[in-house]
């Protein structure tokens, strides 16, 4: 599994993670809770609908609609990825 290389951000991070893979090239890695919660954040304040994944790029293909594998999210909605 990949570790991405979430130095760079400017919050405290608490070690949880959550497990995200990339739907195109099936790579697995970790995200920090504090930025998936912060996606999810900016979703919400965007309108959009509860059951949209707090999307994140991929560290191996750059592809840009990552999705939790399984994650309950702070709005309500149980993201789960169907491998
Ligand atoms: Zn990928």
């Amino acid at each position: 599994m990949i570790k991405f290389d979430f130095s760079t951000i400017p919050i405290p991070l608490s070690g949880k993670v959550v497990e995200y893979i990339c739907p195109k090239c099936k790579t697995e890695f970790e995200a920090p809770i504090e930025m998936v919660e912060e996606f999810e954040q900016e979703d919400a304040f965007n309108g959009l609908p509860i059951s949209t994944p707090p999307y994140i790029i991929c560290p191996k293909c750059q592809h840009n609609k990552c999705v939790p594998l399984d994650y309950k999210s702070k709005r309500g909605y149980h993201h789960k990825y169907n491998k």
